[in-house]
């Protein structure tokens, strides 16, 4: 056995897999292709009610994470794209909030400790702070609601009036959160790319994850969306591409594949082929020489 190759299995890839038929298809549609970790929706992410999640569904789901080596931190549960948890309105903030908490109570169900969301939106409503207080006032209600689940903040592209496409916009919110031990951050990197944060080489890579060490903390970093870029730096346009077809291009992907740093997260694609997703996943935990 001598000359012997020891895959060193320090990445967790995985993709945003369909739940589709219950919660508990994802770990088999994970397990498909490839995958070590996988990201969810715990229920149609484009309606604001959905039934609550059957006894047998999430049995299921447990065992079958089990049984294909799934664990809860490398699962990033994705939330519904219809909240806003810095809504101007009071009445539509509550109806997010409301909803969020729903589901964090689902991952909480489900044994998860991770649910990733959008910060929010200001709507040209209010100003830019008032809408991140109210952001961090939402993630402090929903930790006194829900025990356990850390809430991850998705950094955005800055399409429209989304906040969170600027570290500082993350700082400033964690800053306010009382329970800094469940709070965290999902960096996207197309998100990163389209708001500005330079990937597209080694030596971009180090400026921009310096630049997020010094704003918010690579403590504070749970997980991330791996994703190349349809539109250019700085576009504030958020189009998704296969690694190493869009304007990102392969020295990220492979500076993310070769650095410690992110051991120990899940690394999830939300690439447009998914037929591609087993050697993009191949291709991040192994390294591309393979
Ligand atoms: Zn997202
Ligand atoms: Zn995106």
């Amino acid at each position: 056995m001598s000359g012997t190759k020891i895959p060193q299995n320090s990445k967790w890839v995985g993709a945003h897999v369909s739940a589709a038929g219950g919660v508990e298809n994802a770990p088999m549609r994970a397990k498909e292709i490839g995958a070590n970790a996988f990201a969810l929706f715990t229920k149609n992410q484009r309606q604001w009610v959905a039934k609550p999640l059957t006894s047998e569904s999430i049995r299921l789901f447990k065992q079958r994470c089990e049984n294909y080596g799934f664990t809860a931190g490398h699962i990033l549960p994705h939330d519904s794209y219809l909240i806003n948890l810095g809504h101007p309105e009071a009445e539509k903030l509550e109806k997010s909030r409301a909803a969020f908490i729903d589901e964090m109570e689902r991952c909480e169900q489900l044994g998860l400790t991770l649910l990733n969301f959008h910060p929010g939106s200001h709507l040209k409503q209010i100003t830019e702070e008032a809408c991140l207080d109210l952001i961090a006032e939402s993630i402090n209600l929903a930790h006194e609601q829900v025990p356990n689940v850390v809430a991850v903040i998705e950094n955005t592209a800055g399409q429209g009036s989304n906040l969170g496409c600027d570290f500082a916009h993350l700082a400033y919110i964690i800053e306010r959160v009382k329970d800094k031990s469940r709070v965290g951050v999902c960096l996207d990197t197309c998100h990163l790319f389209a708001a500005g944060y330079d990937l597209s080489s080694h030596q971009a890579c180090e400026e921009t994850f310096a630049e997020f060490d010094r704003v918010v903390g690579m403590h504070f970093l749970k997980a991330m969306h791996i994703n190349d870029s349809k539109t250019p730096l700085g576009s504030r346009v958020d189009r998704h591409h296969s690694l190493g077809e869009g304007h990102i291009g392969w020295a990220c992907f492979d500076y993310i594949s070769q650095d410690k740093r992110f051991d120990e997260m899940p690394l999830i694609l939300e690439t447009i082929d998914s037929e591609r997703w087993p050697q993009e996943i191949c291709a991040i935990r192994e390294g591309r020489q393979n």
